[in-house]
């Protein structure tokens, strides 16, 4: 099964893909997480999306799709994929049309997680993550159990760079302009959801198993 996350910054993206990946035995692609992996290496890709990634704007389409087409190839992904962060722009969703497109294959779900302004701004000044195992934790909605320690791996949790107050305003106006337009854009296209993304994650979850309830997970 092949399916797209599509929310907010903090809409809840990441939490449900953990869990939902497991769920249908897909690999979860998540552009965020790759590219702060390859920074931490400093890697030639790490290297040339860190201003973009530091600033909320977002990295250029065409180094995305490169990289999201080499990850798709992979053998992990002839199962299915789950992808949270992408695509977030019409152009990166047209990328991704023509590469399913070549293989005669297609998107099976679209999940929008509709969460409103000031949740997402409420949640992400509360986001800690967990740079070890890509845990994401909330302070007062899902905080650890031990204080900056995450519960599945022990490692130390960190604040993300990009969710600083300013730099957090410039992706929700990034959002709005360039990754919202896709709501419609997937609408049209058959297999979309809306999920109230306000709700407690456990909740959420059982909304999308509702949907997926017809089909073999
Ligand atoms: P969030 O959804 O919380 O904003 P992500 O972890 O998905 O965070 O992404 C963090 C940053 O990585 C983005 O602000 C952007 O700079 C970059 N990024 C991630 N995915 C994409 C993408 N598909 N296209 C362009 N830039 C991306
Ligand atoms: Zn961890």
């Amino acid at each position: 099964m092949r399916v797209i996350l599509l929310g907010a910054p903090g809409s809840g993206k990441g939490t449900q893909a953990a869990g939902l990946a497991q769920q249908l035995k897909v690999a979860r692609i998540s552009t965020g997480d790759i590219f702060r992996d390859e920074i931490t290496k400093k890697t030639e890709l790490g290297t040339r999306a860190d201003e973009y990634v530091k600033s909320g704007r977002l990295v250029p389409d065409q180094l995305v799709l490169n990289m999201v087409f080499k990850r798709l190839d992979q053998s992990d992904c002839s199962g299915g994929f789950l992808l949270d962060g992408f695509p977030r722009t019409v152009d990166q969703a047209e990328g991704l049309n023509s590469y399913l497109a070549k293989k005669s294959l297609k998107i099976d779900y679209v999940f929008y997680l509709d969460v409103s302004e000031d949740v997402l701004i409420q949640r992400l000044s509360q986001r800690r993550h967990c740079p070890g195992c890509q845990m994401v934790y909330n302070l007062l909605t899902n905080p650890p159990q031990a204080d900056s320690v995450c519960d599945r791996c022990g490692g130390k949790l960190i604040s993300r760079g990009d969710d600083e107050p300013n730099t957090l305003k410039k992706r929700l106006m990034v959002y709005q302009e360039l990754t919202s337009p896709l709501v419609a854009y997937y609408k049209a296209s058959g297999h979309f959801a809306a999920i109230d993304g306000a709700k407690v994650a456990a909740d959420v979850a059982q909304e999308i198993a509702g949907h997926l309830g017809g089909a073999k997970i």
